[in-house]
């Protein structure tokens, strides 16, 4: 038995590889596979309509925001999102937590100005800044919410007037939080909530069709909205592997039930590792993420003994990103607590 503590893509309960493999041999008994039918038809009309319905439910979403399924994953977003808010003599602001908030940033200032309001790169993005100023006449505000590779989350949402956007891609639906304070909310469906090739986006309309750009149709939000995420064919499968992850969510007791179990799934992680000597975690211990747990093992000697139980064991995914090092355990919401127990006991064992 393996058990996987992949960064993303990730695990995905058992019961939705079963049903997703199932649904690729003979879909809901017609005889067809889930791969071979037009996206326009009653059939997938209705995975479609339930997988957003179900979002909407989960994230308990007023009738403001609006739920989308698109391509191009997060990184798509880092473009398409100034692309669609952000003019040329405007500025947004970002905060700069980390690799993926940096490319976000890269990609803004394609469109218009940035203005960092606070970096933790001083530290090697080790920490969540805290006590900074968001400049009032800014576009928007723009932040990370779970730095993956860091392994640092933001558990307050920052308090400002300005519409708030947020790159939600490792721990969407992993707490409770008060989605519809955000103009704008996108996530790559590979970490928490599906397939790779889907991609959530939650949009309130009203900060839409505000920029003097032109805007190719698939770029453009309100386009996507009209045509209930079906412009051209959507991603699926990825889509239909989002709806049994979202029915399995639910059946956890919904994201206050996950969130419950998350946080004994950390608490226990990091507790071993605190206790256990020659095991360093990484990051500020207020800032310590839920979903991607990393730490360094700076002895030689114990860190190979480390690499080579977790072979033995089929402990799969404990290497840290290729940019910073280390190792990273990622603990999203499909992963079980029989893994982290299996993971901690090695660690107390070795
Ligand atoms: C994984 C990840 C991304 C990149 O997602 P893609 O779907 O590969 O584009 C962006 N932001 C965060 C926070 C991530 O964890």
């Amino acid at each position: 038995m393996k058990h996987n503590f992949n960064a993303g893509p990730s695990v995905l309960p058992k019961e939705v590889f079963e049903e997703a493999s199932q649904a690729v041999l003979n879909f809901r008994d017609t005889g067809l596979s889930i791969l071979e039918i037009g996206h326009r038809t009653p059939l997938f009309q209705s995975v479609m309509d339930e997988t957003i319905s179900l979002t909407n439910e989960l994230m308990h979403l007023d009738s403001d925001h609006f739920v989308l399924f698109l391509h191009g994953g997060a990184t798509t977003q880092f473009f398409q999102v100034p692309m669609n808010l952000l003019d040329e003599n405007e500025t947004a602001a970002y905060l700069d937590c980390g690799v993926w908030g940096t490319k976000a940033i890269k990609e803004a200032r394609v469109f218009g100005e940035v203005t960092i309001v606070a970096s933790s790169k001083d530290k090697n993005y080790s920490y969540i800044p805290k006590g900074y100023r968001i400049a009032a006449d800014a576009k928007f505000f723009h932040y990370t919410s779970n730095n993956t590779i860091e392994g640092t989350e933001m558990f307050e949402i920052p308090i400002t007037n300005l519409p708030l956007v947020a790159d939600m891609s490792s721990d969407i639906l992993s707490r409770e939080m008060d989605f519809n304070r955000f103009a704008l909310i996108y996530a790559g469906a590979q970490k928490n909530i599906g397939a790779a090739g889907a991609n959530l986006v939650v949009v309130r309309r009203d900060i839409l069709g505000k920029v003097n750009r032109r805007l190719p149709g698939m770029m453009d939000y309100r386009q996507h909205i009209e045509a209930g995420s079906m412009l051209n064919t959507p991603p699926v499968f990825s889509i239909y592997v989002c709806l049994l992850t979202l029915r399995w969510l639910k059946k956890q007791g919904g994201v206050p039930g996950i969130e419950k179990l998350n946080k004994a799934k950390a608490d226990l992680l990091y507790k071993t590792l605190d206790s256990r000597e020659g095991f360093e975690p990484t990051v500020a211990r207020e800032d310590r993420s839920r979903m991607n747990v990393v730490f360094r093992i700076p002895e030689a000697r114990l860190e190979k003994k480390f690499i080579d139980a977790c072979e033995e064991q089929g402990m799969v995914g404990v290497k840290g990103h290729r940019s910073v090092g280390g190792f990273r355990i990622s603990l999203y919401n499909a992963v079980a607590m029989e893994s982290v127990k299996a993971i901690s006991s090695l660690i107390n064992d070795l």
